[in-house]
């Protein structure tokens, strides 16, 4: 079965657990303004981002690294863009991989179809799952997409025991404000099932990718990396408030 990706990953550690190929599906719903992986919004090809490819070459790409992945924990990860905006695609993938014994993660925005989830939840070990912005017409404003559907989703799969990795993109003076900040750290109470909670700080690395597409970088970011300062701040805040799975990501 052919699909349209950007990138084929290895050694990845940042994408789930231990060392992993990571494989980035075009296509997304959303258009979260920070967004660091412009390239994979479109479907379609544009400039040099973007190949047709078929699954099984896919999965023997990444079987090559599969000494990594046993000694590790690791695996492959399915991201984007989002990957279910190619579901037959992905959930081929994901069944071809599981049937070889090999861990998989879904990095997910919640946007697809329940129906899609339902199938995805048989062929996936792992989700990552973003957690954006806390007030919904702020969710609406800063990804283009509405909030409550997400989070059927989040809830569906919480309630079909799926194991979750909640991943919170913190970009200062955007969405981090401490509403925010405190719904994050009462979900983990709320949700113990919750593997773990990932801060992921802003950084400029995308702006490249902006310029080659001749988009113009959202004029509300911030123009640099986050400091340290706040990085501590951060993780000031969920340890005052008793957080033991709250992890902040580089
Ligand atoms: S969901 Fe991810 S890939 Fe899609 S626009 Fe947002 S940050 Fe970019």
């Amino acid at each position: 079965m052919n699909g349209i990706i950007t990138d084929i990953f290895r050694t990845s550690i940042v994408d789930g657990p231990g060392i992993r190929t990571t494989v980035f599906l075009k296509g997304c719903q959303l258009r979260c303004i920070w967004c660091h992986n412009p390239e994979t919004q479109s479907m379609k090809i544009e400039k040099d981002y973007g190949r047709l490819i078929d699954s099984e070459t896919i999965v023997a790409e990444c079987v090559k690294d599969r000494i990594y992945y046993d000694e590790t924990d690791g695996g492959v990860t399915l991201s984007g863009g989002e990957p279910l905006m190619q579901p037959d695609f992905a959930l081929e993938i994901l069944k071809r991989l599981k049937e070889l014994g090999i861990h998989t993660t879904l990095d997910t925005t919640g946007v697809a179809k329940i129906s899609i989830y339902k199938k995805a939840l048989k062929v996936t070990d792992l989700f990552l799952f973003d957690y954006k912005v806390t007030d919904s017409k702020s969710h609406f404003s800063l990804t283009g997409s509405r909030k409550e559907p997400i989070m059927d989703t989040f809830n569906f799969l919480i309630s079909n025991n799926a194991k979750i990795i909640l991943r919170c993109p913190m970009i200062p003076g955007v969405n981090d404000e401490v509403e925010h900040l405190t719904t994050i750290s009462e979900m983990e109470f709320k949700y113990p099932s919750l593997v773990e909670i990932n801060i992921l700080p802003y950084h400029t690395m995308g702006n490249a990718k902006y310029e080659k597409l001749g988009r113009p970088v959202d004029p509300s970011l911030p123009k640099e990396n986050i400091p340290n300062k706040l990085k501590e701040y951060y993780l000031s805040f969920f340890k005052i408030r008793g957080n033991k799975k709250v992890i902040l990501k580089d």
